[in-house]
């Protein structure tokens, strides 16, 4: 909770929390109201919380109070049903997307995005092509997720997922993205359990091992989507600064020292890393560990580098790193038609920096 206020404090120009209570004459029992109302009860707007007096309302409304920290531009759905992506509103102007990816009824994952835009440039990433704004607050990444619950809720169903693979780098806004699982997490809030959140990274090595060291039951995820340093550096230039080397041996300590699976991203991009000998370097890297490894089909961005693999190239890949015994599943491309891929639909509404338009 007391993340949740600060935030709002800080949106509002102040130092924490605290100041704004003193400011508003506000009573703890108060915040715990705003705090209840709008992470369990999902209410959408201040006016919907009956249990705070009117003139504390009024004065919420006068003083523009962030209730919500983002605010849906637009929404689109998939044309089958199942996944919808908001362009969001932050309070500043900036743009930011999440996703709600429906799995059949049976799980409702919501995509978030930890920053505006992204500094790592991988070369077929929509967001990284448009370059890095700011960071989000833990609120403004936990306000995604609030979003899509209320939408839920109005059908009586939940977010039974959060995965932080929208636009941005969460380790490189590490204290917010933490505070944001606390978010979703608090027992008395959210309450969305550890093991239903996870977190990918291009490969921020040193925020991996302290990651490590949290003791979070937080799923990892590592976006690899190259076995050299050769090819990876020529799409990641994250690889220039943690080689691939550093980035594996940041991976085998996380598994000794926590006991959880990695995952691993790989995405089939024709003719870069979907060769035969590609799937036998990558068996290499993912030898005798807790590994996994997620075989992605490539969501074509608007200036299109890159093609992704034939479904056929996808499979054969997949059998060489099955013969080997590395563990691999080949996801099913989602929201294709609504441009859901990282940073694509704000890529739609807002041209790159220095694209002619
Ligand atoms: N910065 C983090 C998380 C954001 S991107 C990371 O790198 O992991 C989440 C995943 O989507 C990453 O694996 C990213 O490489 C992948 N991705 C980016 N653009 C994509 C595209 N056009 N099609 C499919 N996956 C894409």
């Amino acid at each position: 909770m007391q993340i949740w206020w600060d935030d709002r404090a800080r949106a509002l120009g102040l130092r924490d929390g605290q100041a704004l209570a003193d400011e508003l004459g506000l009573k703890r029992y108060r915040v715990g109201q705003l705090y209840h109302a709008a992470v369990k009860e999902l209410a959408g707007e201040i006016d919907a919380i009956t249990v705070l007096p009117q003139t504390l309302r009024d004065e919420l409304h006068a003083r523009a109070f962030p209730f919500d920290t983002v605010a849906p531009n637009v929404v689109q759905r998939s044309s089958d049903a199942q996944t919808t992506k908001g362009l969001f509103a932050l309070r500043d102007g900036q743009e930011i997307e999440a996703v709600l990816m429906e799995h059949h009824g049976d799980r409702n994952t919501v995509c978030v995005s930890s920053q505006a835009g992204c500094a790592f440039a991988c070369a077929f990433c929509a967001t990284g092509q448009a370059g890095f704004s700011r960071h989000l607050s833990s609120s403004e990444i936990f306000d995604q997720a609030r979003y899509f619950a209320r939408t839920l809720a109005a059908q009586g169903r939940k977010v039974t997922n959060v995965v932080f693979m929208g636009m941005g780098e969460p380790f490189h806004n590490y204290d917010a993205v933490l505070g944001a699982v606390a978010l979703l997490n608090d027992p008395k809030g959210f309450g969305l359990g550890h093991r239903h959140i996870t977190i990918s990274t291009v490969g921020v090595v040193p925020m991996i091992d302290r990651f490590a060291g949290e003791g979070l039951q937080v799923n990892l995820a590592i976006s690899l989507h190259a076995p050299t340093d050769e090819q990876r550096g020529a799409i990641m230039p994250v690889n220039k600064r943690w080689a691939i080397g550093e980035l594996m041996g940041a991976c085998a300590r996380y598994v000794e020292q926590t006991g959880r699976k990695i995952f691993f991203e790989y995405l089939m991009l024709a003719g870069v890393n979907d060769r035969v000998e590609d799937a036998r370097e990558l068996a290499r890297l993912m030898a005798g560990r807790l590994y996994h490894v997620n075989l992605i089909p490539y969501n074509s961005t608007p200036d299109a580098e890159f093609q992704g693999s034939e479904g056929a190239i996808v499979d054969a890949f997949q059998r060489v790193l099955t013969a080997a015994g590395v563990p691999s599943t080949i996801r099913h491309p989602m929201g294709r038609d609504i441009a859901a891929a990282c940073g694509q639909l704000r890529a739609q509404t807002q041209p790159r920096a220095g694209a002619s338009v």
